[in-house]
C-alpha cells in the first residue's frame, strides 16, 4: 500500500494561525520586526527573502530586506549587525546564507544578539537546544519535530535515524528528538553503512542534500520518512526542479512520507515566523 503523504502547508498554516493572538498582544509592547540581510544576488536567497516577506505581511510582522553588494567587507557587516542589535525597533535579524567566500558566516551569525537570532544559529541558542529549550532553536529542526508530531508517531522509545549531521539540521534535530526519549542515530558522509542503520528505523529523517539518496530497500515497511532535502536538479527537458533526498520508490514501502516540495520546507518557513514572534516576546520580557 502506498504511504500516506504528509503535506506541509496545513501544518504551516496552523502554526501561523496560532501566532496571531500573540502578535496582537505584542503590538503595543514590542511589535515583531524582522530584518533580513542579503549579501550579493544568490537566487535561492532572493527566493527565501520573498517568501519571508510574504509570510510577514500575512501576519502583520514588519519586514525589511537589506540588500548589500557582494564585495562588502566583513568589518562593515559586523558594524551593521551591531547597529541592528542596538536598535530596539528591530526584534529579529537573519543573515541569508550562503554568503560570498570572503565572508565568515559563522562569525557573522555569532555577532547577532542571541535574543534577536530568529534563525537559531547563534552558539547560545544552539546551546539552549542541548538544554531542551526550543525558544529560538533552528527552524528546520523544529519543523522536523513538528512534522513527526503531526504524523502521530510515538517518539518515546522509537528508533530514529537522521541522515546528515549539520549544525542547523541534523545535530539540533537529534537533540530535540532525544528530549522526547527517542533513540537517535545520526549518519553522515563517513558512516560505513547508512542503509543498514536506516533499515532498523521507525523514523528516517534525511537531510543530506543528495537527490534520491534514500532508497526503497533502506526503509522498514510502514516507517515514517521525513525528507528534509531541497535539491535543485535538471530534468530531461532541461528545466530545473526541486527534489528531496528520498527516492520516489520509497512511497511504496514507507507508512508516511513527507513530499518535496510541499513538505518540511513550508513548515520551516512557518517556524521562522514562530521564532520571530518568540524573539520579540523574549525582548519584551527582558526589558520589562
Ligand atoms: P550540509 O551540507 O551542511 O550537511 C549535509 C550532511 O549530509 C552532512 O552531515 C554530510 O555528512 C551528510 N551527507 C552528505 N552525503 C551523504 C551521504 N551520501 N550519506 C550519508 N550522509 C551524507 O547540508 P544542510 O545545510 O544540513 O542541508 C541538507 C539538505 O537539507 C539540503 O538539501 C538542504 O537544501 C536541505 N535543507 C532543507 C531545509 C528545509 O526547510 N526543508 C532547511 C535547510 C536545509
Amino acid at each position: 500500500m502506498a504511504a500516506r503523504i504528509l503535506e506541509g502547508p496545513p501544518i504551516a498554516e496552523r502554526i501561523k494561525t496560532q501566532l496571531k493572538a500573540q502578535i496582537s498582544e505584542l503590538a503595543a509592547i514590542r511589535p515583531p520586526r524582522l530584518t533580513a540581510i542579503l549579501v550579493g544576488d544568490n537566487p535561492g536567497s532572493k527566493f527565501y527573502a520573498k517568501s519571508q516577506q510574504k509570510d510577514c505581511e500575512e501576519l502583520g510582522i514588519g519586514y525589511q530586506l537589506r540588500e548589500l553588494p557582494d564585495d562588502i567587507a566583513q568589518a562593515e557587516l559586523l558594524e551593521m549587525l551591531s547597529e541592528l542589535n542596538a536598535d530596539a525597533a528591530v526584534t529579529g535579524i537573519i543573515l541569508l546564507v550562503p554568503v560570498p567566500k570572503h565572508l565568515n558566516a559563522r562569525l557573522l551569525q555569532a555577532a547577532i544578539a542571541p535574543e534577536k537570532d530568529v534563525d537559531g544559529v547563534h552558539p547560545a541558542n544552539l546551546g539552549c537546544v542541548v538544554r531542551a529549550d526550543r525558544t529560538l532553536a533552528p527552524c528546520t529542526a523544529q519543523a522536523a519535530v513538528a512534522v513527526i508530531e503531526e504524523a502521530g508517531v510515538e517518539l518515546k522509545g522509537a528508533e530514529v535515524v537522521i541522515v546528515g549531521h549539520s549544525e542547523i539540521v541534523g545535530k539540533p534535530t537529534a537533540l530535540l528528538l532525544m528530549e522526547s526519549l527517542a533513540t537517535v542515530t545520526v549518519c553522515h558522509i563517513e558512516t560505513r553503512d547508512t542503509a543498514a542503520h536506516c533499515r532498523t528505523a521507525d523514523i528516517v529523517i534525511s537531510a543530506a542534500g543528495v537527490p534520491g539518496l534514500v532508497k526503497a530497500d533502506w526503509i522498514k515497511p510502514g516507517a515514517l520518512v521525513v525528507d528534509v532535502g531541497i535539491n535543485r536538479v535538471k530534468s530531461e527537458d532541461g528545466k530545473s526542479r526541486v527534489v528531496g533526498d528520498v527516492d520516489p520508490a520509497v512511497v511504496d514501502v514507507a507508512g508516511i512520507l513527507t513530499p518535496v516540495p510541499g513538505g518540511v520546507g513550508c513548515v520551516t518557513a512557518a517556524m521562522l515566523m514562530k521564532n520571530t514572534v518568540a524573539a520579540a516576546a523574549l525582548q519584551a520580557r527582558l526589558s520589562a
